[in-house]
């Protein structure tokens, strides 16, 4: 498989690391393509998100112009509280991280208790309303926002590792979160296999969960692989271990981002 990374963070929004530098650790690794996916500016919090939407998009397309050895992308991360200029990027990836009632927001991939905290304000300490919540704001933004990619699927299970947080067997969970997977293949989006999770040790295995990506596969559904990349020494963090969780979900073939002279999602065997 061609390597390359479409979800990727940098200094203009929450990341450790310069395109620059991001761009040398792609190529000292052979990558055929770089997306960059800077979180979007938001209202809720913005201490995460693009600060210089302009300085980011003349950035990105400037080191585009004047690389010929990988092909660079230059994406988006949008959240449904997001905004941007969509029709400057070439893709855009749509993820959700709170638990939100009107302006209110909760984040859900910090900690244990932030994901509980925000459970008990908006949904009287419901969890499984407030995993329905989730997937709710998942099928709304998949009719709203159209994204090519979904980010991080199941995000709010980030802090779930011991499941003491969640219980991904109830009937509950499992009807929403299979429920707002037709709203994802109604829009022929992309579903990320997303590695950052375990790159940040919150997780032992990629996102989504098994039961989802083999549902996915049953539906006709397509992936592509995600590092959600904030520093550079982890740009590819967990992709071979990623291929074999997609294996065994039952893909064979799988999507990337395209190199030179390819189109801008291509998809290959896997
Ligand atoms: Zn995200
Ligand atoms: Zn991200």
């Amino acid at each position: 498989m061609k390597r390359y990374n479409m979800h990727t963070h940098t200094v203009f929004c929450d990341g450790r690391n310069t395109p620059e530098e991001m761009i040398a650790q792609a190529e000292e690794l052979g990558f055929v393509s770089l997306g960059f996916s800077s979180h979007a500016s938001q209202t809720m919090n913005s201490f995460w998100g693009l600060r210089d939407e302009p300085g980011y998009i003349e950035r990105i397309r400037a080191l585009a112009a004047q690389n010929d050895r990988i092909r660079i992308h230059l994406g988006v991360e949008l959240d449904t509280v997001a905004h941007c200029e969509r029709e400057k990027y070439d893709y855009i990836l749509g993820g959700i991280h709170y638990f939100y009632r009107g302006e209110e927001g909760y984040p859900i991939d910090h900690s244990p208790e932030d994901t509980r905290l925000g459970a008990d304000r908006i949904y009287g300490g419901d969890m499984m309303a407030a995993c329905e919540g989730y997937y709710r704001t998942m099928i709304d933004m998949m009719e709203n926002m159209k994204p090519d990619i979904v980010a991080h699927y199941d995000l709010m299970t980030k802090c779930n590792e011991d499941g003491l947080l969640i219980d991904e067997d109830n009937p509950r969970y499992r009807k929403a979160a299979i429920g707002a997977l037709e709203a994802v293949k109604a829009a022929d989006a992309l579903l990320e296999v997303n590695t950052g999770a375990m790159a940040r040790g919150f997780r032992t295995r990629p996102y989504p969960a098994p039961f989802l990506l083999k549902e996915w596969k049953r539906m006709g559904g397509r992936i592509i692989l995600g590092s959600d990349c904030h520093r550079s020494e982890l740009l590819d963090y967990g992709f071979d271990m990623a291929v074999e969780y997609a294996r065994a979900a039952g893909f064979t073939k799988i999507s990337r981002l395209g190199g030179f002279g390819e189109e801008l999602f291509v998809e290959e065997d896997l």
